[in-house]
């Protein structure tokens, strides 16, 4: 038996390589989220997209399954990112906070500061040239406004060397499911993201 086996140890052996995000994410006890959640949702989708989508937190779908938008607005994404010429899994998809809010209130500022760094972690390994915010909490994430999404939807704004295009959340239009306006202005905003990464 290997000697460090025989005396049980809990410690990293040099040569093993660190966490992966992933896991720190799976494993992360920062916030009071960590205790109520079932699973934390890190995000999914290519490590080297050029196209990102940033929601708000984990849903009850989500939160069960340890992956971002799987449920009806989930769904409602993947027909919006197919309908650009994407495949989910060439996009990257994630939220600003990795664990479900009970009853699905919106994150606190607390819980968004203590969450933050794992986003820049992604956004920093991924390099998008894009992020796609959805609805108002991830687009004041990135522009500080009192303006809403509705008021800031449409119109890309820098931020580093990425441009953020701010839309409504997949959640809004199916919660408006007849309201055909909602969607056209979603479409409007997610042909400028098409055109901008060259896709026709
Ligand atoms: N709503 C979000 O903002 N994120 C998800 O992952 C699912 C629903």
């Amino acid at each position: 038996m290997h000697f460090l086996s025989a005396i049980g140890a809990a410690f990293v052996v040099k040569g093993d390589s660190p966490p992966s995000i992933e896991e720190r994410i799976f494993n992360c006890q920062k916030c009071p989220l960590a205790k109520t959640r079932t699973k934390a949702v890190p995000g999914e989708g290519s490590p080297d997209a050029n196209l990102m989508f940033i929601g708000e937190a984990p849903g009850r779908d989500e939160d069960i399954q340890g992956r971002p938008f799987v449920g009806r607005a989930g769904q409602l994404l993947t027909k919006i990112i197919q309908a650009m010429k994407f495949r989910r899994e060439d996009v990257y998809i994630t939220n600003i906070v990795k664990c479900r809010p009970p009853n699905n209130r919106e994150p606190e500022r607390e819980e968004i500061q203590q969450c933050q760094a794992y986003l820049f972690e992604q956004i920093e390994n991924i390099q998008p040239k894009v992020i796609v915010t959805l609805g108002n909490v991830p687009t004041h994430f990135f522009i500080p406004s009192k303006s809403g999404v509705t008021a800031l939807r449409g119109t890309f704004y820098p931020f580093e060397d990425i441009l953020v295009m701010p839309t409504f959340h997949p959640s809004y239009l199916v919660r408006n499911e007849g309201n055909r306006l909602l969607k056209k202005n979603v479409w409007e905003d997610m042909k400028k993201v098409m055109a901008y990464l060259g896709k026709k």
